[in-house]
């Protein structure tokens, strides 16, 4: 395959060729660590990075997206291809466009679907355009009472204390996915603010009509609202696996199942790491980070040519899953306590790690 139409080696140089696919804080932190060793090549639909736990302050606040929305070739020396995979063959990965990518080491750090524009300054415009929006609006609904639609729910009510926030979700608690205590503390944070919570509810969106200010709930409950946004979770990003040579090592959420050594299974040189790994803990910035920091580790090993028993093993940990609401606030689940209030929001909530991740990229604040 090398050398033939459309096969890429971004130098030339005799080096290893690490190809990385998914330019989110995983594939980001290992193309980073990579670049000083092998020509690093990373394919993203995105010709940037976005740092998703920033993206309801953005909305009130698009300068923050100033700084969480980072160029990969501000942080990456090396190729930057801005298009999908959409398939892992022969040692080369093809792009949905047709082109080979050829890799002595892969990475899939594919997490999930996102619909993000593909220039940052179009990303930029976005969130402008939510802060106009969110700004003229007497009445705004917020569908999903996960981390993204609480922080949202949240930013909105501590900045607009005067306009209508409602908030459905479909599920008997919020926060369903970081503790039962988290939830319930949030839920009454919320309504402290006046935002109105409709529990096991959900929306269909599909049967509305342009223009539409009246929200019907699955129980016929009417909501009016000047405009309304959607925070439901964005499915994994695998489908473009399952017709590839790759597609039996997915498991049935979709997930890419890996060993100790964060190869994916079967596997001598393909890794994967972030929210698309079979790792059964919670998706968090804090676990992908560790994720990255091995997978870099592992694949500079190989390049010294060190045996799979000399390979890192990941550790699974715990941490302290934090919701932000507002600058001021946030819940965090501790192993033995749920904490609301102003000292969690110390950790989180004030810069939300922008500049912790920045760092770790080699960038200033
Ligand atoms: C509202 C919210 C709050 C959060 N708060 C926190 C927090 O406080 N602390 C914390 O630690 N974590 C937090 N998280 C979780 C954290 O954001 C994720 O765990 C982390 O961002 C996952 O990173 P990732 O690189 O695995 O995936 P993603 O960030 O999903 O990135 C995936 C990348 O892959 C690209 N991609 C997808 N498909 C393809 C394809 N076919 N080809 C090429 N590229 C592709 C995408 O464009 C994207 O760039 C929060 C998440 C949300 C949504």
């Amino acid at each position: 395959m090398a050398g033939g139409a459309g096969w890429i080696h971004p130098y030339g140089s005799g080096r290893a060729v690490a190809v990385v696919v998914g330019g989110g804080v995983a594939g980001a932190l290992i193309a980073n660590s990579l670049q000083s060793y092998a020509d690093v090549v990373i394919i993203d639909p995105k010709e940037y990075l976005e740092i998703p736990w920033t993206n309801m302050r953005s909305k009130v606040e698009p300068s923050v997206a100033e700084k969480s929305l980072i160029n990969h070739s501000d942080y990456l020396s090396g190729q930057v291809i801005t298009a999908s995979a959409a398939d892992v063959s022969g040692e080369a990965v093809i792009t949905a466009e047709g082109r080979l990518v050829e890799y002595t080491y892969l990475v899939i750090a594919t997490g999930h679907t996102n619909q993000c524009p593909r220039t940052r300054r179009d990303r930029l415009e976005q969130f402008q355009e939510d802060d106009v929006k969110i700004k003229y609006s007497d009445s705004i609904l917020i569908i999903g009472g996960e981390p993204s639609g609480v922080e949202l729910a949240a930013e909105i009510a501590v900045n607009y204390p005067d306009k209508k926030v409602t908030l459905v979700h479909d599920r008997p608690r919020l926060l369903e996915s970081v503790g039962q205590k988290a939830g319930g503390k949030a839920l009454r944070w919320l309504r402290s603010k006046n935002v109105e919570v409709y529990l096991e509810q959900s929306i269909h969106l599909e049967s509305m009509l342009e223009g539409d200010r009246v929200y019907r709930t699955s129980s016929g409950i009417e909501i009016t609202a000047d405009c309304h946004f959607s925070c439901l979770d964005r499915p994994l990003s695998s489908s473009w696996i399952r017709n590839s040579e790759l597609k039996d090592c997915l498991d049935n959420d979709g997930r890419l199942m890996v060993d100790a050594n964060l190869r994916v299974k079967g596997q001598t040189n393909i890794f994967a790491a972030g929210d698309i790994i079979d790792i059964p803990e919670l998706e968090q910035g804090y676990f992908v980070q560790k994720h990255a920091m091995i997978v870099s580790k592992n694949i500079k090993l190989l390049m010294h040519g060190a045996k799979d028993s000399k390979l890192l093993k990941y550790k699974h940990s715990t941490t302290m899953p934090m919701v932000s609401l507002g600058k001021k606030d946030a819940v965090a689940q501790l192993s033995l306590a749920t904490v609301l209030g102003h000292l969690p929001a110390m950790w989180k909530s004030r810069d939300l790690f922008v500049h912790r991740t920045r760092n770790l990229l080699g960038l200033p604040r």
